[in-house]
């Protein structure tokens, strides 16, 4: 199998082209191409001389995901499901807000951490996603949403970006490359369950991305229940790592909290958070938990919503209450490529 043009940094690819006899500018022409102009056919490139082209298709490959099904939500989200070259199937949601679009992306197939309350903790941790899977998304979307502008990118979908971590860096390189896709590092927002050494590394890699800690509750008991990292990493070291990523970047760090009825809305929950992230520079984003047949939870209501949220003003952090987006369409993700390997979603290959 080639090797994707989209895992290579632009300085190791102008390396390649001089080795091979090219003129170093031909790989600013490549460039101007693929991340400009949105080509990804060595056909349409009118200015690349043949023998260049041909050189450029016998070494890199520049295929995309394939969209394999797209469900749109009446509040206009967007949920692709899309197949790889080993036929595994991931998801990326395109929600818009406004004039802003902000993408969701996959970092793993299925993923390993086990959390209680998410569609793609049943599938299991297949695979890694490679750097040309993670960024093939963001290209994607960019071709599927024409003339608008995706703003913003959340490490949200499937996987926990923190256990594909290497990957996860020279995607996040490439992103911010002004040759490659120029996304601002304050549009970047790596969401994870609390994979603690991995948070150290993030703040040492000199890396300027956001973080989002998926908290859901601060109860230990509870979290421990519902996360399983948190066997691993408890909260204390969870919030040692938060407050050592603090202190090297300059962003707040972002909670989620996936409200659910009955289970982390309680006067104690409010307690533990409070003691939890009251001294921590931090927004938290509440969540309510989008249903997903066969796990045994329940969607808080309005009301349940409101006195929560009220309750949890008190705390200095900045509160946003995040709509479920897309709840028509079995936008947690997982649901889509859990049904997907049963076999129970037409594609649009078929
Ligand atoms: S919530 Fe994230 S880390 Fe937890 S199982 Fe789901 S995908 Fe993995």
């Amino acid at each position: 199998m080639k090797p994707h043009f989209f895992d290579y940094t632009p300085d190791q690819v102008v390396k390649e082209i001089t080795a091979a006899g090219f003129k170093s500018y031909r790989s600013k022409q490549l460039y101007q191409w693929v991340f400009s102009r949105g080509i990804t056919q060595l056909a349409d490139m009118s200015n690349l001389p043949q023998p260049f082209r041909t050189w450029v298709q016998a070494h890199y490959s520049l295929e995309l995901p394939r969209i394999l099904h797209i469900s749109t939500s009446i509040d206009g989200t967007r949920k692709y499901l899309l197949g790889l070259q080993d036929n595994s199937a991931i998801e990326m949601v395109i929600i818009p807000a406004g004039d802003k679009h902000t993408l969701c992306i996959s970092s793993q197939v299925g993923c390993a951490r086990n959390c209680q309350f998410c569609a793609t903790a049943s599938l299991g941790l297949k695979r890694n996603l490679h750097p040309h899977e993670i960024l093939g998304q963001i290209y994607l979307a960019r071709q599927q949403l024409g003339d608008k502008r995706l703003t913003n990118l959340v490490f949200m979908g499937m996987g926990e970006p923190l256990d594909n971590y290497d990957n996860l860096i020279i995607s996040i390189r490439n992103l911010q490359h002004e040759a490659m896709f120029a996304f601002s590092p304050r549009r970047i927002t790596v969401s994870t369950c609390g994979v603690v050494p991995k948070i150290y590394d993030l703040a040492a890699s000199g890396l300027k991305v956001k973080l989002a800690v998926s908290l859901n509750a601060a109860v230990p008991g509870k979290r421990e229940k519902l996360m399983p990292v948190t066997l691993s990493y408890p909260l204390e070291e969870l919030k040692k790592a938060l407050l050592e990523f603090r202190r090297q970047t300059s962003y707040r760090i972002t909670f989620e909290y996936v409200m659910i009825k009955n289970f982390n809305m309680g006067n104690d929950d409010l307690k533990a958070i409070r003691r939890f992230a009251g001294d921590i520079s931090c927004k938290i984003n509440l969540i309510p938990w989008n249903e997903v047949p066969h796990l045994p939870y329940t969607s808080p209501n309005a009301d349940d919503i409101e006195t929560f949220r009220k309750k949890l003003e008190r705390l200095s952090a900045a509160i946003t209450l995040r709509k479920s987006r897309g709840s028509d369409i079995e936008a947690a993700c997982g649901q889509l490529a859990g049904k997907y390997q049963q076999n129970k979603i037409p594609s649009l290959e078929e």
